[in-house]
């Protein structure tokens, strides 16, 4: 029987029964049931957040440590049940599921320690007499809005800053993940947040999260997904001159140099490219690579290929789980047909996988003999789907790497400190990894973009101070 799992608005668990979700690994089992908001609740949740704010922010480090501090121990200790329910919901694999449980704890418990370390500055005035103190104060009600690929890391490095630093929040989940959203506000809520401080509102984005948009209420929005929505947020924002935060799409490179190890390069480009299903923003879909490595490398990227298994997210032998749902799947094939169209050869996989359950299992697909220019290139699948691109040296490679609309992360596998080091220097992204896949990040160092991948203030570490608080300056003349 599953249970009805409701929205959180002032401190109380409200809605009926809206929506059901599946397990993308077996569709003829139902993850729950969930409550859906409209616009009303929207409103009745940020005007609860706004009736907050006064004491929350005032509220003092130790009582916002102490619930941080507490909702970390706690999904470290549930970390295998909330694992296995994220992978159930997901679709990540339980390895995955638990390890991003465990980064969720591990933020709550960074931020924990960061209401303690908030400081500030004094310097004197230029005008004899006067004290100038620079301080931070929380922003205000902030509204965060989330996709489904982190189901319960990007709510944490969300929620957790927000909180320390003395904000309150409207959250909105996306549609598909709202099991992972609702277990983390349940655990927020019961260890002492005060009525009105976090309010969870599941429900359609174009409805409950336009009405966020929407509302002069909002003080920030702080939002993860797609470059369409994110515009739209960055369009509402600018209209209510409010802050925002946008993390975006990717279309990252892997470079692999001719001196590169092939044992490492292949680790780096298998999981950067298809763990996770390749549905992370930080996937390594563009691996360039220079001649003298190239058939080598494809063929051992092939025989590895060939040996992962793939299958239903809860056995524990899986290592690539399904995509997420139907309309994923369709744009993974569709756009394994658009690369066959532009000329690109298939080298390996794209077809569907029959399981012993219902479920969207795609095989990993590598495409070979593709160009730089091709829409396969150039746009984000989201799924596990790569391709080749041939290059002459590395100049050619650095070159294709930056070519694109998109900067989130890149990598370069190379036993060349001197190429290293130019890469390093030059790529275009916010992120940049030599010799380790492209995506996998610390938790307690800024995340973030640039170009068409992200917009304001990075994510994480004391990075985030910058988007959750304000500074204000204090001038006093004390005679
Ligand atoms: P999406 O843009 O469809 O949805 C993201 C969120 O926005 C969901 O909660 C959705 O309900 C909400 N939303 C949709 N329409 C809205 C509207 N009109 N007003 C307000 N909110 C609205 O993205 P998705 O499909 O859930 O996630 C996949 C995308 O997320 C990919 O492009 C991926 O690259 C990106 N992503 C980026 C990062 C990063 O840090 N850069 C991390 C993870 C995922």
């Amino acid at each position: 029987m599953t249970v009805l799992r409701k929205n959180l608005i002032d401190g109380e668990w409200l809605g009926e029964a809206g929506s059901r979700n599946i397990n993308p690994s077996n569709t003829n089992d139902v993850v729950g049931e969930y409550a859906s908001a409209g616009p009303e609740e929207a409103k009745q949740a940020i005007a609860a957040a706004k009736a907050a704010f006064p004491a929350w922010s005032r509220s003092g480090p130790l009582a916002r440590h102490a619930v941080l501090k507490k909702t970390s121990d706690e999904i470290m200790a549930r970390k295998d049940e909330i694992g296995r329910s994220l992978a159930r919901e997901e679709g990540k694999t339980l390895a995955e599921g638990v390890g991003e449980t465990i980064r969720a704890a591990q933020l709550f418990d960074f931020f924990a320690g960061e209401t303690l370390r908030l400081s500030g500055e004094m310097v004197p005035s230029v005008r004899p007499g006067v004290g100038v103190e620079m301080t931070r104060e929380g922003v205000g009600v902030v509204g965060i809005i989330t996709p489904w690929n982190f189901p319960i890391a990007i709510p944490a490095w969300k929620i957790a800053p927000a909180l320390a630093y003395g904000n309150t929040i409207v959250f909105k989940p996306a549609e598909l993940v709202p099991e992972s959203a609702w277990t983390i506000v349940d655990i927020l809520h019961r260890a002492g947040l005060p009525k009105g401080v976090l309010n969870l509102v599941m429900g359609k984005g174009s409805v409950v999260g336009q009405a966020m948009l929407d509302s002069p209420d909002v003080n920030a929005i702080s939002f993860t997904g797609s470059v369409g929505t994110g515009k739209r947020v960055a369009a509402a924002s600018v209209e209510h001159m409010r802050k925002f935060q946008l993390e975006m799409g990717g279309k990252n490179p892997l470079v692999v140099l001719d001196d590169a190890d092939l044992g490492t390069a292949v680790d780096c480009a298998v999981n950067g490219a298809y763990f996770s299903t390749g549905q992370r923003c930080t996937a390594s879909s563009r691996l360039i690579v220079t001649e003298g490595i190239h058939d080598r490398f494809v063929d051992a990227v092939k025989e590895r290929l060939d040996k992962l298994v793939i299958g239903d997210a809860l056995d524990a032998k899986t290592q690539i789980g399904p995509v997420v749902d139907q309309t994923q799947l369709k744009q993974d094939e569709d756009y394994i047909a658009i690369g066959r169209q532009e000329g690109a050869e298939l080298a390996f996989g794209g077809d569907r996988l029959e399981r012993g359950t219902p479920g969207f299992y795609l095989q990993p697909a590598l495409f070979v003999g593709s160009s730089n220019a091709m829409r396969i290139s150039r746009e984000e699948i989201f799924g596990p789907v790569a391709n080749v691109i041939r290059v002459k040296d590395y100049d050619e490679a650095l070159t294709v790497a930056n070519d694109t609309p998109f900067g989130l992360t890149s990598g370069i596998c190379t036993t060349s400190l001197k190429h290293a080091t130019h890469f390093r220097r030059n790529s275009e992204a916010g992120m940049v990894m030599v010799n380790l896949p492209t995506a996998g990040v610390d938790f307690h160092v800024p995340f973030g973009g640039r170009k068409g991948s992200s917009y304001g203030p990075r994510e994480q570490g004391r990075y985030a101070m910058e988007f959750y608080t304000t500074v204000k300056t204090a001038y006093t003349f004390a005679g």
